[in-house]
């Protein structure tokens, strides 16, 4: 019996074409992978939804959260068994994030794209497409929260991250690998992930800041979201959890508007911790208030910040959080 898999195509690359005389990638006017829903018929019993059609650097948290009701909406009234969502690969990682934080759906949800438009040489969006909607399909793929599929792997959303700009395997998860592979016989797993954490939100009009630290970061741009009444900060320290002293009034100076900051650090292996007892070192910096992530990276902290001031946790609840 075959699966019944609602396919949501959001836009990015995988749905665009590439014009040969001036070489520009666009969205076509018709979304190129409309026309393989037959094909795709074949591996599962598909139903398709186009919401938007969106270059990924269109993305905001508001297609997110749109995407996250989709998905309940159809389980409600349909009943679906697996969900793929075709996205440009800018901000894939962060979309598939915020479904795994916030959607309610205990089958496989796997998010793909690709990185040659529909008619390039060597286009590997339909090609992703086929295998993403396969490892949703399969009964392995449940319980591991939602799944990233491009290039054979299959990762994690809290994990996986664009490393390249160009090259087709640009989908990594530093430090853990991916939890399983695709080939021509199947889909297999040989990881599976530890913790799963839901929360529910209705909104996400809080407005987080993201930003990095580099010698000799000083504290106005820190002061400037103070005064713009940011509702929360996350900063991409130095190594294991350290800035410039010269940052550190501005950090004390979110605090003490009750403006929470989050640490992650700008390494893309290892995790936050407090180590170091200078001035701006991590024990510093945790002596005077600043919540320390678990390795999330800086656009994934951000998310699950805003999460959790769009669902009005106090600081220590937030604190809380960013240990899971
Ligand atoms: N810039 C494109 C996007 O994210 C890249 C892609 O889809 O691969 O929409």
């Amino acid at each position: 019996m075959k699966k019944k898999i609602l396919v949501i195509h959001t836009g990015g690359t995988i749905s665009m074409s590439e014009d040969h005389e001036t070489g520009a990638v666009t969205p076509s006017e018709e979304n190129p992978l409309t026309n393989q829903t037959s094909a795709l018929l074949q591996l599962a019993d598909i139903m398709v939804a186009e919401p938007f059609h969106l270059p990924s650097p269109h993305i905001t948290p508001a297609e997110m959260l749109l995407l996250k009701n989709i998905i309940e909406e159809y389980d409600e009234k349909h009943g679906i068994e697996g969900v793929v969502i075709t996205h440009g690969t800018d901000t894939l990682e962060e979309t598939a994030y915020f479904l795994d934080l916030t959607v309610q759906f205990s089958h496989p949800i796997v998010v793909t794209g690709a990185m040659r438009s529909s008619n390039e040489i060597g286009a590997d969006g339909l090609y992703n497409l086929i295998s993403s909607i396969k490892v949703a399909a399969s009964d392995e793929a449940r319980d591991k929260g939602v799944l990233v599929v491009l290039n054979d792997e299959i990762h994690t959303a809290e994990n996986v991250t664009k490393t390249h700009t160009s090259n087709v395997s640009t989908f990594q998860s530093p430090q853990y690998g991916p939890i399983g592979i695709v080939t021509k016989r199947g889909v297999f797993f040989h990881h599976a992930p530890t913790t799963h954490e839901k929360y529910s939100i209705q909104h996400v009009s809080k407005r987080v800041a993201l930003i990095k630290a580099h010698a000799g970061l000083d504290s106005s741009m820190l002061f400037a979201l103070r005064d713009m009444e940011f509702d929360g900060v996350v900063i991409e320290a130095l190594g294991q959890g350290n800035v410039p002293p010269s940052a550190v009034e501005g950090i004390l100076g979110l605090i003490k508007k009750q403006i929470p900051v989050v640490l992650v650090s700008r390494c893309f292996n290892g995790i936050v911790q407090d180590i170091y007892g200078y001035e701006g070192g991590g024990k510093h910096l945790k002596d005077i208030g600043v919540i320390f992530s678990n390795g999330l990276n800086g656009q994934k902290a951000r998310l699950k910040l805003l999460i959790g001031l769009a669902s009005n946790r106090k600081q220590k609840e937030i604190d809380e959080m960013f240990q899971v």
